[in-house]
């Protein structure tokens, strides 16, 4: 039920479960976070219950990572456990997806996607939006005859046009590195300007300590977050314009 994802210089980790800390209010029964980096590839922790369980893994065990993604789940399909939690994963491992909301047509798109061998580890309905986007960047990869590797943006543009529910969403992938995409439709989401550094999350108050120029996804857009800033298109790829709101109340 909270999102909370970062690029830019400082150590991702803290930030992110800064972030999610102050979206406990929003209420979860477990917690993950991903991160991608240029050494490390792409590393994933869950743990189910407090954010302290995952707090308490990353400490014994920490992940290295340049950018990433966190999220706190509150289950509405697969019941609350370490293997739902979120970050979730396509077949190959490549790439994860945290969601706020409820995927309706995932059934379908499930055995959609098992005709074309994806096999499904969990019982979420958050899984097929993995697969989905692994599925379209395979697509894209073969329409380009391989030529050029196609954008994450790109291939998450596709998957969520097929997506009926609600959704706010934050993906990265090996494939496309230091990249992190996020796309809205229903759940509320927001990205944030730092100096060099930029911030997605599921609502103000996740990013409020780090950065008070924001901007508030609208219904349809994708937003992609690099260490040189944030561009915005909607699910068509064309290009939006969204100014930051510079926020002066506190949470
Ligand atoms: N429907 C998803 C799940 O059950 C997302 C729940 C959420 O918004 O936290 O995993």
């Amino acid at each position: 039920c909270g999102i909370v994802g970062y690029i830019g210089a400082r150590p991702a980790v803290p930030v992110i479960m800064d972030g999610l800390r102050r979206l406990e209010y929003r209420g979860y029964d477990s917690a993950g976070i991903a991160l991608g980096g240029a050494d490390t590839g792409l590393s994933i922790r869950r743990a189910s219950g407090k954010l302290r369980n995952l707090e308490s893994s990353l400490s014994l065990n920490p992940l290295q990572g340049d950018y990433g993604i966190g999220h706190t789940r509150w289950a509405t399909h697969g019941r609350p456990s370490e293997t739902n939690a979120h970050p979730h994963r396509d077949c190959t491992g490549s790439l994860v997806v945290v969601h706020n909301g409820i995927v309706e047509n995932y059934c379908e798109l499930q055995d959609q996607l098992k005709a074309k061998g994806h096999f499904f580890l969990t019982e979420t309905d958050t899984e097929i939006i993995a697969h989905l986007i692994e599925q379209e960047y395979l697509d894209l990869r073969e329409r380009n005859d391989g030529d050029a590797a196609p954008s994450l943006e790109k291939a998450v543009s596709q998957a969520v046009k097929k997506l009926t529910g609600a959704f706010a969403i934050g993906v990265i992938s090996t494939d496309d590195p230091g990249k992190l995409v996020a796309a809205r439709s229903g759940p509320p989401a927001v990205v944030g300007f730092g100096d060099g550094e930029y911030f997605l999350a599921s609502d103000v108050p996740g990013i409020l300590q780090y950065t008070r120029d924001i901007v508030f996804l609208q219904d349809g857009d994708v937003a992609v977050l690099t260490r040189s800033g944030i561009s915005f298109s909607d699910f068509h790829g064309k290009p939006l314009k969204r100014s930051p709101q510079h926020i002066t109340w506190d949470p």
